[in-house]
């Protein structure tokens, strides 16, 4: 037996490993909605997160909105863009010029969706990519095309991974094969979808190491404080949301209640898929702050030591924005 490599007994790489912190945006719909939504990215960049994805509507009905989001997010914030885009809808030739404008304003991560298909039940349009893993190896050969230019940062391409099965497959197996093609296609890290129940990262984490998925594989949470929202969302991703929870929301006599109910049950949760081995938490925030940050206040997770001078730099962004 060989001894163990210098490598593996360096100091600094045992103890806890920080855990990421990110948190999800959409494009505002109004100007009222950005003048809110910028309230709370400062409050959310005072939480340093390692980045902040931005949502992108299917076809790419929002286009504008979301580049112009993320344009102000690198040049006005200390905050990293991870930006999401869907590829149903759009052919190859544009949605490789998408790529090529988010890496020309100075995105580097990307998370690749097909996106959901049209409510109408439409067949996909002509040209257009079937699958997030065609979506990846796009994104890989625009990177190729620009290697030169990304010396100071590749790009990291992330996916989208499923706790509970995703409504148009067949089996949560066929799910974990998906996941695996698009590690096999260049993905460097997926966030999950959204989950109710305690035991379902963990049990999906289990699913896809026995099958040789290696990428991290970051649990999406969202406070779980408001009725409407979680069977909004229970509709909208065909994940149940919990009945009992639901029921103590419904029937707690105060908002105080409520949130507290709530804010226990997201905590909860997220603490489950920490023990789980979770590599970092992407908190689902509907562009509001005080829910996310009420969690992230009582879940004390293990944040990198920033140097002073980035402390520096979010503060002073903070009296701007003030
Ligand atoms: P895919 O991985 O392509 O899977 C789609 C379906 O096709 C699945 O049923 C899968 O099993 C099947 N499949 C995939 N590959 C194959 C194959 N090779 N052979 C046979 N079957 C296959 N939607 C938006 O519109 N905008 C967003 O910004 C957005 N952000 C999201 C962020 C996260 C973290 C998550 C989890 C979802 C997000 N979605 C977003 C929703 C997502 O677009 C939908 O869930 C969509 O239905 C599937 O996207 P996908 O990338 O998982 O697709």
């Amino acid at each position: 037996m060989s001894p163990p490599s210098l490598i593996e007994t360096h100091p600094n790489l045992s103890g806890t490993a920080p855990v990421a912190l990110s948190y999800e945006l959409f494009p505002p719909r109004s100007p009222k909605a950005a003048e809110s939504l910028w309230t709370t990215i400062g409050e959310l960049e005072a939480t340093d997160p390692d980045y902040v994805s931005v949502t992108y509507g299917a076809s790419g009905s929002n286009r504008d909105t979301a580049v112009e989001l993320i344009n102000r997010l690198l040049l006005e914030t200390t905050l990293r863009p991870l930006a999401h885009l869907t590829c149903v809808g759009n052919t190859p030739q544009e949605l490789a010029e998408i790529i090529g404008e988010l890496l020309d304003h100075g995105v580097r991560g990307i998370l690749a969706l097909r996106g959901d298909q049209p409510k109408d039940g439409g067949e996909q349009a002509k040209g257009s990519l079937r699958y997030a893993q065609d979506l990846i190896e796009l994104i890989r050969r625009v990177e190729q095309r620009r290697s030169a230019l990304l010396c100071a940062g590749k790009v990291a391409v992330g996916v989208a991974a499923y706790p509970t099965k995703h409504p148009e497959s067949p089996s949560e197996a066929h799910d974990i094969e998906v996941l695996l093609a698009k590690q096999r296609s260049g993905a460097d890290f997926a966030i999950t979808q959204v989950f109710f129940r305690t035991e379902q990262y963990a049990d999906l984490i289990t699913r896809a190491r026995r099958a040789g998925v290696t990428i991290p594989i970051v649990p999406g949470v969202m406070p779980l404080t408001s009725v409407r929202r979680l069977k909004r969302l229970g509709e909208l991703t065909g994940v149940e949301p919990v009945p009992e929870l639901l029921e103590q929301l419904a029937s707690a006599d105060t908002e105080a209640e409520r949130l507290r109910i709530g804010v226990r049950a997201t905590v909860d949760l997220a603490n489950a898929a920490l023990d789980a081995g979770a590599p970092g938490l992407h908190l689902y925030t509907f562009n509001e702050h005080a829910h996310a940050l009420e969690v992230l206040d009582k879940l004390a997770l293990p944040r990198p030591a920033r140097s002073i001078s980035r402390l520096n730099a979010i503060a002073r962004r903070q009296v701007l924005a003030s």
